[in-house]
């Protein structure tokens, strides 16, 4: 079985390109969701992220105070990356826990916005990139989210630049709107079919 990771910039459109794959019936990881699950849920990583940034990173409730948590991260950059530290090698192993017990498929998909970022590419068979020009990825993101242009500029700009993603990847998803969708993802199966 192939282990394929899915990324992209925000906005670009990984999670509405997964969904294409998943009507394929191909599994799909969410990196993203999944973190936010385990951020709670794994008592290790919970320890961890206390230890960081203290007790009031959790509500009494158990959740997390992601007010707490954003206004640290956001004031000290150290604290950003050592976040990032904690939690990305935890989902990696949890997603390569999911990818062992997904039994007889041909391949599996990994979503995640920061696998080039976080070097977690490196325990993919390929890596597939989902790209749309910015202005475009802006616009989209502002109408499903209610947030500001700005905002999003800001987070696009603290990301590794799509054309570095593109550059790396074995298989590039142009979703600039003048692409069938559709079609992309199903010459990129049939591809990754033959490889299996
Ligand atoms: P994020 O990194 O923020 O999770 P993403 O890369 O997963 O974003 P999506 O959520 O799939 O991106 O897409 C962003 C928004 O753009 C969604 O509201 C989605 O419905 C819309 N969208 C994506 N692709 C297209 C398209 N080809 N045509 C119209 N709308 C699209």
């Amino acid at each position: 079985m192939l282990r394929i990771g899915i990324t992209g910039g925000i906005g670009s459109g990984k999670t509405t390109v997964c969904k294409i794959f998943e009507t394929l019936g191909v599994p799909v990881y969410y990196a993203d969701d999944r973190a936010k699950w385990l951020m709670v849920h794994e008592p290790k990583l919970v320890n961890q992220i206390k230890s960081l940034l203290g007790t009031e990173a959790y509500l009494p409730d158990g959740s997390l105070n992601r007010q707490y948590v954003a206004g640290k991260i956001f004031k000290k950059n150290s604290l950003r990356l050592g976040l990032n530290a904690i939690v990305h090698p935890a989902v990696q192993q949890d997603g390569q826990q999911w990818f062992n017990q997904l039994g007889d498929v041909p391949y599996g998909l990994y979503e995640a916005a920061l696998l080039y970022e976080s070097g977690g590419y490196q325990s993919f068979d390929f890596i597939i990139v989902v790209t749309a020009p910015e202005a475009l990825r802006i616009e989209r993101v502002v109408k499903r989210d209610g947030t500001t242009p700005e905002a999003v500029a800001a987070r696009i700009n603290s990301q590794m630049p799509e054309v570095e993603k593109v550059k790396k990847a074995d298989f590039v998803i142009n979703n600039d709107g003048q692409h069938s969708l559709i079609k992309e993802v199903l010459k990129i199966h049939h591809q990754l079919l033959d490889r299996c």
